[in-house]
């Protein structure tokens, strides 16, 4: 089937993709959903393309050491032979140097259409090849720099491939440079700060995703001009468009015609959160969704469908699962017991410890492998706090080590066997500060019930008791003890009350649960309803 051509053009530009465990261009959930969009794209003939990075070392690869503290490591990819070379070389103006940008297209991976700029390239000065070294890394001029690489030069390579683009899709603040570049061209043919803006503003879309102020990234004007971001706007048309600092996600409010939240409830809190932003767009919630041919094993969604042994086909899963752990580990789990599982960016607010918090109940149902937990999750490779706590979970494995097992280096591999292999998926943030929560999705339609705070994606999906479980009944409060301590006590109630006399005393009640729990969510939260209504509330208003 062609692509249907009578719908608009878009770019989507975003830092990272996770379309496959090889190819190590993503570090999170931003990623996994840039990588399932295109995926879709491609799947439903949508006329899609996407714009990155080719980064040379990828994220870290974060391993732990001896003395159960993570640390990171690189190295060079070598994911040639993925990519074609297009012959296209743009050039950006970055810290008054020429930066030469290779231009790679990719196919593979669900064939979804991505270029992949590079400065890494013969003749190019050392510091600038580096520019896309490692995604994320290192501090604010690299970060600008690498910005602009995605941003400016995308937006050429675009030009220089003769691509004709009707919208610009930003997922995330970093593309935002990409709309300095459409407003630079439009002010070289004469238009007025104010024209180009207002123009530039007709063709860019946004999607804005953390809802934690400081996820939101910001830069000194000094800096901004320093580096050349600026395309020659001043420091006064530089602070109209993002305030003073710049921040990255105000600008993009301010330069697109309409924002998307990544989830209902995070639409509300983005909303708030941004509401002081004079001349922004509207935001909408389009609540994210997931390519199910990546995620889920499709004998669960036939099974849950033909009303066949759910049990039988969830025991084939687990049993992978225990497997991989012992595999990974040395770890043996009873796949008899309840597995839990929980993996996580290590950042305080997702509050991986929760279930650990009060010993005296948490113990003996560890000692008797009554409760196993999985933990997976990275910290950001300059987030000493977020390394304390995944620190804090290898010595909780070292203590229970059949009961509770780290597996280090969390990728879409280790995503892909937890959502799929254990009994319960926990998700216990400080509401509400999960956007949205994709893996969620992945576990609720593999069957595995999702025990969950109603933050994110979870109040549109849960119906308490009957595909899953929520618990904190939606409770926040501004003092953090306060609140974990009510969350806490809800959790060990929801487990010991409802999880565990379910798993362990009616079998037929947990695999209607998982029937429930496949079926209610298998067509709603899957890629192709997000990609409709990005149409409809994004792409053609
Ligand atoms: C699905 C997935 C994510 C995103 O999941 P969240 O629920 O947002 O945490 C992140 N990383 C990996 C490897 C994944 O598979």
């Amino acid at each position: 089937m062609a692509t249907n051509t009578s719908l608009p053009r878009v770019a989507y530009f975003c830092m990272e993709y996770g379309l496959d465990t090889s190819f190590k261009a993503y570090a999170g959930g931003l990623g996994i959903l840039a990588g399932d969009y295109l995926k879709g794209a491609h799947d439903h003939q949508y006329p899609i393309v996407g714009i990155g990075i080719k980064w040379k070392q990828g994220y870290t690869d974060q391993l732990i050491g001896e003395d159960g503290q993570p640390y990171d490591t690189y190295h060079n990819y070598d994911y040639e032979q993925l990519l074609e070379d297009t012959g296209v070389v743009v050039s950006v103006e970055i810290r008054r140097r020429e930066v030469r940008c290779k231009v790679w297209k990719m196919t593979c991976f669900g064939n979804a259409t991505l270029y992949l700029l590079d400065t890494d390239i013969e003749g190019q000065q050392e510091a600038d090849g580096w520019i896309s070294g490692q995604l994320y890394g290192w501090f604010g001029e690299e970060r600008i720099a690498q910005e602009m690489v995605l941003g400016i030069g995308g937006v050429r390579a675009l030009r220089a491939l003769g691509l004709d683009i009707d919208v610009y899709h930003f997922n995330e603040g970093h593309a935002l440079f990409a709309g300095f570049e459409l407003m630079r061209e439009k002010m070289e043919k004469g238009h007025s700060f104010d024209d180009a803006w207002a123009a530039s503003r007709k063709q860019i879309v946004f999607t804005t995703h953390t809802p934690v102020v400081q996820g939101n990234e910001s830069h000194p004007i000094d800096r901004l001009l320093y580096m050349g971001a600026n395309l020659n706007m001043s420091a006064a048309q530089l602070k109209k468009l993002g305030g003073d600092p710049f921040n990255m996600t105000v600008g993009a409010l301010r330069l697109s015609r309409m924002s998307n939240a990544v989830a209902q409830l995070h639409g509300v809190t983005a909303n708030e959160m941004w509401k002081k932003v004079k001349g922004r767009s509207k935001i909408v919630a389009i609540t994210n969704a997931i390519h199910r041919p990546t995620w889920v094993d499709p004998a669960m969604i036939q099974t849950a469908e033909a009303g066949g042994d759910l049990w039988q086909a969830h025991m084939r899963n687990k049993q992978q699962l225990v497997e991989f752990v012992k595999s990974r580990t040395g770890a043996q789990l009873n796949p008899e017991n309840l597995i839990i599982g929980f993996s996580r960016r290590a950042v305080p607010y997702k509050r991986s410890d929760l279930i650990f918090s009060k010993p005296d109940i948490i113990d003996p149902l560890l000692r008797e492998q009554k409760v196993q937990v999985v933990f997976s999750g990275r910290a950001h490779p300059l987030d000493d706090t977020g390394k304390g706590i995944a620190a804090n979970l290898v010595a909780m494995a070292r203590r229970y080590p059949n009961s509770v097992v780290f597996l280090e280096n969390y990728d879409m591999t280790i995503g892909a066997q937890l959502t799929r292999g254990s009994d319960v998926w926990l998700n216990n943030p400080r509401r509400p500060k999960e956007a949205s929560g994709t893996s969620g999705m992945k576990a609720s339609m593999n069957g595995v019930l999702n025990v969950s705070i109603l933050d994110g994606w979870w109040p549109e999906a849960c119906q308490h008791g009957v595909n899953g479980w929520q618990f904190g009944d939606a409770f926040e409060h501004p003092d953090e003890t306060i609140h974990d301590a009510h969350d806490r006590d809800a959790l060990y109630n929801c487990l010991l009350n409802e999880v565990l006399p379910t798993y362990y005393d009616n079998r037929p009640k947990w695999t209607e649960m998982m029937r429930q729990s496949i079926l209610s969510t298998k067509d709603y939260f899957a890629v192709k309803r997000m990609l409709e209504e990005y149409y409809e509330l994004l792409y053609t208003t």
